[in-house]
């Protein structure tokens, strides 16, 4: 079954997670030790980030630098394959314009299909560091929607030079990322909410959501999706709050605000066990919420914070 399918099936709010591809040259046992430690609450399928290569500066010590390109976190593909055999849990590859041409894209594609892969979540990406602004690989794209309409014509049946596939296998089927408090580079959250609308129309099946701390935000976004006509299961994405660090990392990375309930509750700790357990609570209280409100699924980014996960998944599934 698909992911969509899986969504729509539970009677209860499914519950499914992320997970990143180990650093490079760190090997996957720490990876095996988060779905080991989230599986007994029945995953209905696990995403696997994607990560584009940047470059790395060498001092060569002569007054010269080496500039090389590393991918920190390879591996998607395989970890996706090595999950699915492992677990027989639905796994679903990111996949990104940033940093891959089109070519390189339809190779990936040929991979997961062969492996029985496709379920995806497709996305523009995060710019590379060096860049002020997203600058596209070689001929590749600028938004999600263009690499929806290659994958929309591999399910075709046709490959970006015009050709025909000889066997076309399994259709992918995907989903798309949207953003309850704006996209940092959106003008307003209408035009979010238009082109949201736009990769719906293109064959999204269902949008995850940027992490969030504020239910009120999620509900509006979701009012304002469905008078514009999105109809799709708009899954939130949730993380636990973990450290004091975070009050100023969480808004300038992922460009979302943070309650002011939650800020107080976290200074008036002493550590950072303290702020783990107030990160919990308010993490139960907001699933909660959620879970009232009829989600169909909700979706934990467990970076950093499987421990937290597990206690929120123990209270609420
Ligand atoms: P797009 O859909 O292209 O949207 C980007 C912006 O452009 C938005 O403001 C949108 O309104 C606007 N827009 C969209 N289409 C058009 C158009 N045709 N013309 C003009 N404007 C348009 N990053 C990674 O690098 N790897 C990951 O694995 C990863 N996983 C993620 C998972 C989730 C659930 C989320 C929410 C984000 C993830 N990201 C990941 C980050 C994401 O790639 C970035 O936020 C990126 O900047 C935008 O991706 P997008 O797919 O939403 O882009």
């Amino acid at each position: 079954m698909k992911v969509i399918d899986l969504i729509n099936a539970n009677k209860k709010t499914a519950f499914s997670f992320e997970i990143l591809p180990p650093l490079k040259g760190t090997g996957i046992e720490k990876l095996y030790n988060t779905i080991d430690t989230l599986r007994e609450y029945d995953p209905k399928y696990i995403n696997i980030t994607t990560h584009r290569s940047e470059y790395t500066y060498k001092d060569l010590g002569n007054g010269l630098f080496q500039r090389d390109q590393l991918r920190r976190r390879p591996g998607t593909v395989a970890v996706a394959a090595a999950i699915q055999n492992k677990y027989n849990i639905r796994a679903v590859p990111h996949i990104l314009c940033s940093g891959f041409t089109r070519e390189e894209t339809e190779y990936v594609l040929l991979d997961l299909q062969f492996l029985g892969i496709t379920d995806l979540l497709v996305l523009r990406g995060d710019k590379a560091k060096h860049e002020s602004v997203f600058t596209p690989e070689g001929n590749g794209y600028f938004h999600a929607i263009d690499l929806q309409e290659q994958i929309n014509k591999f399910n075709n049946g046709i490959f970006i030079d015009g050709s025909k596939i000889k066997t076309v296998g399994t259709s992918f089927s995907y989903g798309v990322a949207c953003y309850p408090e704006k996209h940092e580079e959106s003008p307003n959250i209408d035009s979010d909410i238009y082109w949201l609308k736009k990769k719906v129309e293109a064959g999204a099946e269902y949008a995850v959501t940027q992490l969030f701390y504020d239910n009120t935000k999620y509900f509006s976004f979701v009012d304002k999706a469905r008078k514009a006509g999105i109809s799709v299961p708009i899954i939130p994405g949730i993380k636990p709050f973990k450290k004091t660090a975070q009050l100023s990392m969480i808004p300038k990375t992922f460009k979302v605000d943070l309650p002011e309930a939650l800020t107080q509750e976290v200074l008036k700790c002493k550590n950072d066990e303290q702020v783990q357990q107030v990160g919990i609570e308010w993490c139960i209280a907001q699933c909660k919420e959620l879970m009232n409100y009829g989600v169909p699924s909700i979706h934990f980014y467990t970076i950093s914070a499987v421990d937290s996960i597990k206690e929120v998944a123990k209270t609420i599934y």
